[in-house]
């Protein structure tokens, strides 16, 4: 099962009179329930492609579909409700409210989701059960990214999407962020998508997309990883 489908996505930054390609027509398939990584230089057009499939950003060409609902033809108010009731977004800054606590943070989405989880819950699932009543100064930069994921997780997103979740961490502490997004994934079936440089990540996706110059040059399927049911 498709969850989301793209033909010919194009994206041209213009800048005056300077064009700049950030995506070349790019045709891409993700499988629901799928972890998937996207692999490739800066500038390959990584970002940009996960934007566009989050709703946070427009195609300048082509088209893009989450299940059956073109993504390219919503209006912004459409976009905007299909972000909040279909995505979380975890970015390589955790963006954490310094005077609430952990399980505070994660409240803030929950008060406003239809069937979230319980914030403890959340936090558990990203092995924080012990850091509930912590405030983000007292947590390291790997808790505080996995606290960052709970909350994107709180609302049951059907799909996940990480824009360099490890960016700031050394590669210890993004191996355990990418186990934790690797959990959502099995126990809750969440679809995930991570861009990543951690290369400890292509042995617990599904599939690794590989990105150059706004492309799509290969897709790698993991066979030692499980197809979900
Ligand atoms: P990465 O995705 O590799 O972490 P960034 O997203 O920070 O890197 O930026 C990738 C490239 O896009 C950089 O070369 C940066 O200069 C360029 N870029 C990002 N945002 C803008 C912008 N608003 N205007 C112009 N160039 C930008
Ligand atoms: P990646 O995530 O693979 O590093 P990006 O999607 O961030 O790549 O960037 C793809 C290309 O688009 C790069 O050449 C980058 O400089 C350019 N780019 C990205 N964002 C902007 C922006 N806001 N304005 C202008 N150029 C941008």
């Amino acid at each position: 099962e498709l969850i989301f489908r793209s033909e010919g996505l194009t994206k041209v930054y213009r800048t005056g009179d300077v064009s700049v390609y950030a995506l070349r027509g790019v045709d891409m398939r993700l499988h629901a329930g799928e972890l998937t990584v996207l692999l490739g230089p800066s500038g390959s057009g990584k970002s940009t492609l996960l934007n566009i499939l989050g709703g946070l950003d427009r195609a300048s060409e082509g088209r893009a579909w989450f299940r059956d609902h073109e993504l390219t033809a919503m209006t912004d108010r459409e976009l905007t409700a299909y972000r909040r009731d279909h995505v979380g977004f975890v970015f390589q800054f955790y963006n954490l409210v310094a005077s609430l606590t952990a399980r505070e943070n994660v409240e803030l989405v929950t008060e406003i989701a239809r069937a979230p989880m319980p914030a403890a819950e959340a936090l558990a699932m990203v092995g924080l059960d012990h850091r509930l009543d912590h405030f983000p100064a007292q947590l390291s930069g790997g808790e505080q990214q996995r606290v960052a994921i709970a909350r994107a997780i709180a609302k049951r997103p059907e799909v996940l999407l990480c824009d360099e979740p490890t960016g700031a961490l050394d590669s210890k502490t993004g191996i355990q962020v990418l186990e934790a997004l690797e959990r959502i994934n099995r126990d809750l079936g969440t679809t995930t998508v991570v861009i990543t440089h951690n290369a400890g990540i292509q042995a617990m996706a599904h599939r690794v997309v590989f990105f150059a110059d706004g492309r799509i040059n290969e897709v790698r399927e993991n066979a030692t990883r499980a197809r979900p049911a």
